[in-house]
């Protein structure tokens, strides 16, 4: 062995790797409480072989060559740059980057310096005949050699900028922790930088390994003293992972930076998540909604997606913005609506339903109401309206002092008409006079068949000269009314009775039987004529 056994640096580096084998122990207990703790646990298990290597290289013990422990001190060191981005990366929360392929590509380099450092004897790739003897220290080296350190350098510089990013952006208690891990994370650059500048007091000795141990022990103390912070982000990780609505948060330029799995299942979004893609592509089935909303920063609709089944969504839409307010992206959050659409929507179509059903019942009932009230064959108002007519239109009069007249009406020789002509020509003629009467009475009027042949006119406001000129006419109009049948031509005539309110009553009864005892004296009279109860006007007007 060339290099000086060496008891107080093998002490040290021994001492190290204990350190970073509690270290191991403690981060690897803790890996489920902890985003970092697993990448933490990797980098002290590097850390403890890289010591433990170099430590026994400084011991006079079993040395196969020179450089047998000093070599193997490699099988740690390559580990450490891979170990400390991986840290990196689970501390910045970009743990999701760690997949399985980028695990796989983050070992080709170590195995392949390990590859250049053991075949060196044969290839010459790693020091290329520069290593020199009696030192540890490798300050040059070939092609392999410089490949490494260049490599590890730029992932470790990597890694200290998205612990530095972190640091920016992080909330005032998580802030210390992340200075103590960004402090952590500058040892081994201050040792290098010593080294170089020939200021590193040891001998011989590389103080990378120590270095980075004084770095794990750093890390180990940011991330488990302070390790109540990590259960924050992973509590409300947990709680975007499993809640029932769906989250996706888009960037300012509008691309998938994360999903939770409802929103992964209610867009239909296939493993793994397109995270980094712009939504355009990931959502183009849904360009409509898109170009409603891609534009707005913020807001809150209900929207319908057609498919097999319609589904419905509440899509809220939150901006985000950084400490200094500047939008940064934003948060939408869809919850499936479309059991209480369905809900809404039978309870709807129910509704129309029901208000359909009750029109028809009440035009079922005006329809049944006006049948109680309608004679059938004339379509006039019967007997039963007129009651109610004449009781409303009477207390009317008698409250504003109008007068009121009643007509009662009867076709002459009726039942001859109908033994000569039939029953049916009969029924003609009673459509004739209900038809002429309708025709010629004002809308105040109440025309209705009173009985067989016998009808009522109430006339309310009409004076008993008014109503018996009217009748008059009435009277002359049927006169001269002929109804044609099949082979012959029907001339009927009617009497007519009068009677007034207030003068011949002021009931219903009383005015009825005064207009029937007129009709009467009509009809003894001769028939084809008008009388008025009182006897004021009676006979033909000529
Ligand atoms: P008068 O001049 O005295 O009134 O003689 P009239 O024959 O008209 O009187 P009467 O009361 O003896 O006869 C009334 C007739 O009216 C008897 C009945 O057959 C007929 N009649 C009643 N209702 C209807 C009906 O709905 N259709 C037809 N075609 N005839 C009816
Ligand atoms: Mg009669
Ligand atoms: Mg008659």
């Amino acid at each position: 062995m060339s290099t000086q056994p060496n008891q107080f640096y093998s002490t040290l580096l021994l001492v190290a790797a204990l350190i970073s084998a509690i270290i191991t122990t403690i981060a690897w207990k803790r890996r489920e409480q902890a985003a970092s703790a697993r990448s933490m646990a990797i980098f002290g298990a590097a850390m403890v072989w890289w010591c433990l290597m170099y430590a026994i290289h400084w011991l006079d013990i079993y040395h196969p060559s020179e450089f047998f422990w000093l070599d193997l001190t490699y099988v740690g060191a390559v580990v450490v740059p891979a170990a400390f981005l991986a840290f990196a990366l689970d501390y910045a929360d970009h743990s999701q980057i760690l997949t399985r392929p980028v695990v796989a590509l983050l070992s080709i380099e170590p195995l392949l310096t390990l590859f250049f450092l053991f075949t060196d004897a044969r290839f010459g790739i790693f020091f290329a005949g520069k290593r020199q003897p009696e030192t540890s220290v490798i300050q040059n080296g070939g092609f392999g050699f410089w490949f490494n350190i260049v490599y590890s350098y730029s992932i470790i510089l990597i890694g200290f900028v998205l612990i530095f990013r972190t640091c920016l952006n992080a909330s005032s208690i998580q802030r210390s922790q992340t200075r103590l891990i960004l402090l952590g994370a500058a040892f081994p650059w201050v040792a290098d930088i010593l080294l170089i500048l020939g200021l590193f007091p040891l001998p011989n000795l590389d103080p990378t390994p120590m270095a980075f141990v004084i770095t794990s022990v750093t890390f180990s103390y940011a991330i488990f003293s302070y390790g109540f912070l990590d259960i924050v982000p992973i509590a409300r990780s947990t709680l975007v992972e499993n809640m029932p609505d769906g989250v996706l948060v888009l960037d300012k330029l509008n691309r998938l930076a994360d999903i939770n799995p409802r929103a992964k299942q209610l867009f239909e979004i296939k493993e793994p998540a397109p995270i980094g893609q712009p939504a355009e592509k990931i959502f183009g089935h849904l360009s409509e909604l898109l170009s409603r909303y891609l534009q707005i920063p913020e807001g809150r609709d209900e929207i319908m997606i057609t498919g097999d089944s319609p589904k419905f969504f509440d899509v809220r839409i939150s901006a985000l913005a950084d400490k200094r307010g500047n939008f940064t992206g934003r948060l939408v959050s869809v919850s499936d609506i479309t059991l209480r659409k369905e809900i809404e929507i039978e309870l709807r179509n129910a509704n129309q339903q029901l208000q359909l059903q009750i029109s028809e019942i009440e035009a079922l009932q005006a329809q049944l109401k006006e049948q109680a009230i309608r004679d059938p064959l004339t379509g006039l108002y019967n007997r039963r309206y007129l009651q109610e007519f004449l009781e409303h239109e009477l207390s009317r009069a008698t409250r504003e002092s109008l007068p009121l007249s009643l007509v009662m009406m009867d076709i002459d020789r009726f039942k001859k008409c109908n033994d000569t002509y039939g029953h049916k020509a009969g029924d003609m003629v009673l459509q004739g006079l209900a038809e002429m009467l309708l025709e010629t009475t004002r809308k105040e009027d109440l025309v209705c068949r009173y009985g067989g042949e016998e009808f009522v006119v109430v006339l309310p406001g009409s004076k008993p000269e008014i109503t018996y000129q009217r009748t008059e006419i009435w009277r002359q109009n049927f006169q001269d009314q002929c109804i044609s049948i099949e082979n012959a031509e029907i001339h009927t005539t009617l009497s007519a009775g009068i009677a007034c309110f207030p003068v011949d009553g002021d009931s219903m009864d009383l005015l009825l039987m005064a207009a029937d005892n007129a009709l009467y004296r009509a009809k003894q009279a001769g028939r084809n004529q008008v009388f008025c109860s009182d006897g004021s006007y009676s006979g033909r007007l000529p």
